[in-house]
């Protein structure tokens, strides 16, 4: 009984040592994201800050505020439609991204998935 009883202890241990090092490892990535969301929270500050000096600047050398604002709205309205765009790996096709399927094989154009689909 008493074998039973310190192979029992010596298991439990031995899991009790598993779960503190799964502990450690998970604050350990807990951590590295939290690094990785102040680098990132820092670059938007400052991107954010130079493009308040670039815009200030323009407008104390004579650019117009209201034509800076439409064409930095045009291009940013030209960003998120390109964001929008998946190039299908099966056709090489540019589609909107609402206009996809997802596969087995991975993600498809909606028309490769229909060509799919009806596949015998
Ligand atoms: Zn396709």
């Amino acid at each position: 009984m008493a074998i039973r009883d310190a192979l029992q202890d010596s298991r439990l241990d031995q899991l009790a040592e598993e779960a503190r090092a799964a502990d450690d490892a998970t604050i350990g990535a807990v951590s590295s994201l939290g690094a990785q969301i102040a680098a990132l929270r820092q670059e938007v500050l400052r991107q954010g800050v130079a493009l308040g000096v670039l815009t200030q600047a323009l407008v104390e050398q004579g650019f117009d505020s209201a034509v800076l604002k439409a064409r930095f709205e045009q291009a940013m309205a030209q960003a998120q439609a390109q964001a929008q765009l998946f190039a299908c790996p099966r056709c090489r096709k540019q589609v909107d991204r609402s206009k996809t399927q997802v596969t087995e094989n991975g993600v498809v154009c909606d028309a490769c998935y229909q060509r799919e689909m009806s596949e015998p």
